[in-house]
């Protein structure tokens, strides 16, 4: 058991199926090298017997989290799951449950939310045309002159403006429209030179007519009912890698 005092997360996969078919998913390698299989609810107590063990010796633990596939799939396991584990690991203490998700089945689960939203992150999984094409070493492609600014907002903070409005107890907000956004914006060019570093590798595509020459949200009016981004562009780019 030696080391585990300075390991800070333990994560619990759930299984493999998801509703999206990302192109950069590890689902197949899962399937192919360590079997891919569904954690049956018959195993949960396995799960739970597992941390009984373990937990005494990781009090660095800040994170128990769960992955797959798309958590959201397997809803019941993993509210079996955080119901055994609550009082023992979770209650009293600063550890959070968190969820790797792509986000796209949170907003079917209230009642989940209700319960476990306080004591839950979320991870969301997300990558873009310009970052895969920088990876693959093609030119990043910007339409236009590309000094059309946008603002550009973390699909995480999208999910967050979305529980947080879910969740108010005030019935005025029904029907009510909110804009969610970062509240700053970027040019197209400043996002390439972000991602693309020192010399970034670009091409030009005409530009589209119609298109908003300038876009940012005002997010004052969600501000007001607690909800504030929390994903800047430019950090999250530095800890992602380009
Ligand atoms: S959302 Fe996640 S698990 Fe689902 S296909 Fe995309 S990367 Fe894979």
């Amino acid at each position: 058991m030696d080391g585990l005092d300075k390991l800070k997360h333990i994560s619990v996969y759930l299984g493999n199926t998801c509703n999206f078919d990302c192109s950069y998913c590890d689902r197949e390698y899962i399937a192919k090298d360590v079997g891919g299989q569904t954690l049956k609810h018959a195993w949960v107590d396995l799960v739970v017997d597992f941390f009984d063990k373990t937990m005494p010796h990781c009090k660095g633990l800040d994170i128990i989290s769960v992955h797959g596939g798309e958590p959201f799939l397997f809803i019941s396991r993993m509210d079996d799951l955080f119901t055994k584990l609550f009082d023992k690991y979770i209650k009293n203490t600063d550890r959070k449950f968190c969820i790797t998700t792509n986000g796209s089945l949170i907003a079917e689960n209230k009642e989940f939310l209700k319960k476990w939203g306080p004591y839950i992150k979320f991870t969301i999984s997300y990558d873009f045309a310009f970052q895969k094409q920088n990876r693959e070493g093609n030119p990043m492609t910007v339409v236009g002159d590309g000094l059309q600014t946008r603002d550009f907002t973390h699909v995480s903070d999208v999910v967050s403006a979305n529980i947080t409005m879910a969740l108010c107890e005030d019935k005025a907000v029904c029907g009510e429209l909110f804009n969610v956004g970062s509240g700053t914006s970027f040019a197209v060019l400043d996002l390439v030179n972000m991602i693309g570093g020192e010399d970034p590798y670009y091409t030009f595509m005409p530009e589209r007519l119609g298109e908003a020459r300038f876009t940012q949200a005002n997010i004052e009016k969600i501000k007001s009912f607690g909800w504030k981004p929390k994903v800047k562009l430019e950090n999250w780019l530095k800890e992602v890698g380009s």
